[in-house]
């Protein structure tokens, strides 16, 4: 219980920091690279329009960063709107289906076709999870197997299960899934896990880990959605 209460108090420190982050840095970031623009036209010499554009492209660089992992972090602000969970998915695994051909890895993906599946959430985070839990399914791997992503809807209730055939975890590795800055790779953050089951959390939702330590693991992401006939919801559109 008490480890429980520490990880909701660390989140919320994160979360905090984390919008104030965004905040605070985004501005500065755009100030400067309006004036390094500035300074790298008109009269400047070569070397220094080259110097401004590795400038410009390490600002971008760092805005990049905070959008990926921050974004979710805006306090006020918060878009609630129809996901169609199908189009989502196959649009997360266009993304990163180079990231993972890079790296060996084949994605297989199979959506139930028949049916639209509803959800009500903010599209671009509900993309940022996927992307952020589907990344890891690519780096637990080492350059050779497969990602299999398939849906299954019980009574309400979709599943969206991303299986994965790398490293695995073990139980205490589990338990500390979605704690801030809980990384086990030299070069990670440690956030996104973090940001995925907080975006989940907000659709209302949960996400289930099954892990084999060796084998592979297995995220759910289990939502409450509303499921439509294909035809049903054509027709509908066709009458306005
Ligand atoms: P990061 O990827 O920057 O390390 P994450 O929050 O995305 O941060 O993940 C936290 C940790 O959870 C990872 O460092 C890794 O140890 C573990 N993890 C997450 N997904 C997987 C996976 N599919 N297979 C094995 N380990 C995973
Ligand atoms: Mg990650």
């Amino acid at each position: 219980v008490l480890q429980k209460l520490v990880k909701a108090e660390k989140l919320q420190i994160v979360s905090h920091l984390a919008a104030s982050i965004s905040h605070e840095v985004r501005n500065p970031l755009t100030v400067s690279r309006g004036f390094i623009q500035m300074l790298s036209e008109g009269e400047a010499t070569q070397a220094r329009k080259e110097y401004a554009t590795i400038a410009l492209q390490e600002l971008d660089r760092a805005t990049e960063v905070i959008n990926d992992y921050l974004t979710f972090a805006k306090p006020a602000f918060d878009i609630e709107e129809n996901i169609n969970i199908n189009e989502e998915v196959q649009h997360a695994v266009n993304v990163i289906i180079p990231l993972a051909n890079m790296n060996g890895i084949q994605v297989k993906l199979s959506l139930v076709e028949h049916h639209h599946y509803l959800a009500k959430g903010d599209k671009k985070k509900f993309q940022q999870c996927l992307i952020n839990i589907m990344k890891n399914g690519i780096e637990s791997m080492e350059n050779h197997g497969e990602i299999n992503i398939h849906l299954d809807y019980k009574d309400t209730t979709l599943h969206i299960n991303i299986q994965d055939e790398g490293a695995g975890m073990t139980q205490e590795q589990i338990n500390r899934l979605g704690e801030p800055y809980f990384t086990t790779k030299e070069k990670g953050t440690g956030l996104g896990m973090m940001v995925s089951y907080s975006i989940i959390k907000g659709m209302n939702g949960h996400i289930h880990v099954t892990s084999e330590h060796g084998k592979g693991t297995c995220f759910s992401i289990i939502l409450p959605v509303q499921a439509y006939k294909k035809k049903l919801i054509s027709n509908t559109l066709s009458l306005t």
